[in-house]
């Protein structure tokens, strides 16, 4: 438990990842100040512009619960049992993400989670500050100044140190490497996405299946649609940037509605402001963010988008920063050395961050090309098949990921090995019928040790 006299923190952003560690750190007697650019979403609404709504999944939930912050987020989501794939001749089916309702991930309300857990952040004692955005720091005289932008007033604060929760494009972060360089690398994907919106039914009730998670794989690109409490749901177009089609080539609403006639006739219908959502809705750009250092000894340290921002195709970004507030509180809370916190909380994190903005980048390519490909159907039927032969060693990928709470990196490592595994034995085969069983439990239980998930 942390003894030193001073218990102060100021965290940078009361976005979902600032306001739950504020929650976490003000309920273990840490005395808290956030400071928010924006004003406060429960007086002006939730001018969120990025993606309405996100998958959470365990990882996620567990670090909620612990604020107990799962009851209230939890009444306002909605379950997705899998994918539902749209084939280009307007069939679909249900691809099952785990083995029943206890497997599923959950459509949750970014702006409806944020305001949840900056109501808990508030009533675990944490200091609130909206209209502060962050400009530039002194380490030397330990000052931060921040700019109210309705006033273009400047404030300036003192701080003993700083937490960087102020996502992806870091102010903080600026400034810690300006004081000595981070690494910092953002690699830049290819493509690019644009939110477009599924009304309610004129009933009032939704369109299409509310219990999955849309997809419309289309080789180079896809969209995707996930629902929402409120009967709407969130539609998703990913495109490359350059080649036909591209954001280069579908520029107006009219090329967008050429694009979906050809490519996703059976979604058309379903979003009847195409036109105004398409030229509301600028294009959103995709990148990973890969740093070599994420703290300045005890003055300063990031976590969230801030520290690895990654792109957007295992549902795991908002789940991965959420890990990373239940983590540097338990450093926190195991140290008095915030230098030694902060070192033991990058020690920690950072291999998991790295391996999941990579298991990220290749879910992009099974997400729009794989799920209708029957190889890769073959290889999930064996995967199934394999977890029922070797229970608690052979655990699907996606399982090991979404509904555990195993390091990321080990999720990493046992996927690889485990495809390796899949792609040999369906080699030349269309069904598991000419699988050679003996040989594959056999290099399962050499090569794979029974799995504990971590608590
Ligand atoms: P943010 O949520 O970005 O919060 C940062 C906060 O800091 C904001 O409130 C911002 O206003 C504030 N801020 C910024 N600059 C300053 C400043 N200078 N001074 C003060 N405050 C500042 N993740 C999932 O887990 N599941 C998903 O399904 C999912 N889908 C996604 C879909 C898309 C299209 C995208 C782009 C991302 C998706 N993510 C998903 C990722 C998820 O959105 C992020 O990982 C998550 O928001 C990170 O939380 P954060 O608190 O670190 O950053």
């Amino acid at each position: 438990m942390n003894t030193s006299n001073d218990n102060s923190l100021t965290i940078v952003g009361a976005g979902l990842a600032g306001a739950l560690l504020a929650t976490l750190l003000a309920r273990r007697g840490w005395t808290i100040d956030v400071y928010e650019k924006r004003g406060d979403p429960r007086v002006k609404g939730y001018e969120g512009g990025r993606s309405i709504n996100l998958a959470l999944a365990e990882r996620g939930l567990n670090a909620l619960r612990q604020a107990d912050a799962d009851g209230p987020v939890m009444a306002q989501a909605v379950m997705m049992r899998g994918r539902m794939v749209h084939f280009l001749d307007g069939q679909s089916q249900l691809q099952r993400y785990g083995r029943d309702d206890s497997e599923v991930i959950w459509s949750v309300h970014r702006g409806d989670l944020n305001i949840t857990l900056l109501d808990l952040a508030e009533r675990a004692g944490a200091k609130l500050h909206f209209d502060r955005r962050l400009e530039s720091v002194d380490f030397e005289v330990r000052t931060a100044r921040f700019r109210d932008d309705r006033t273009d007033q400047p404030h300036e604060i003192g701080f003993r140190a700083l937490v960087g929760a102020d996502g992806a494009g870091s102010a903080l972060r600026a400034a810690m490497n300006r004081r000595s360089g981070l690494g910092e690398r953002t690699e830049f994907l290819d493509h690019s996405y644009k939110e477009l919106e599924i009304p309610p039914a004129p009933d009032g009730s939704f369109r299409i299946e509310p219990n999955a998670l849309h997809i419309w794989p289309r080789g180079h690109y896809m969209c995707i649609a996930l629902p929402n409490d409120e009967k709407t749901f969130t539609v998703t177009l990913f495109l490359p940037n350059e080649g036909d089609p591209s954001f280069a080539t579908v520029k107006t609403a009219a090329d967008a509605r050429a694009l979906f006639e050809r490519d996703f006739a059976d979604a058309l219908p379903l979003i009847p402001q195409l036109d105004e959502d398409w030229q509301r809705n600028p294009p959103g750009t995709l990148a990973t963010l890969y740093l070599d250092r994420w703290h300045l000894g005890g003055d300063a340290v990031l976590l969230g988008d801030a520290a690895h921002a990654m792109v957007p195709f295992h549902g795991q970004g908002m789940n991965c920063a959420f890990e990373d507030c239940v983590a540097l509180a338990r450093k926190l809370e195991a140290s008095d050395d915030l230098a030694a916190a902060f070192a033991a909380f990058e020690a920690d994190r950072k291999p998991n961050a790295a391996a999941i903005q990579q298991m990220a980048l290749e879910n992009y390519l099974e997400m729009r090309d794989r799920v209708d490909d029957p190889d890769f159907l073959l290889q999930r039927e064996l995967e199934r098949a394999l977890q029922e032969r070797h229970p608690g060693r052979f655990v699907p990928h996606y399982a090991m990921v979404t509904f555990m709470l195993i390091p990321y990196s080990v999720a990493l490592e046992r996927s690889d090995i485990q495809r390796e595994i899949l792609v040999r034995a369906t080699q030349g085969l269309n069904s598991l019928e000419g699988v050679d069983w003996p040989a594959v439990d056999a290099e399962v239980l050499a090569r794979l040790r029974p799995l504990q998930d971590a608590a």
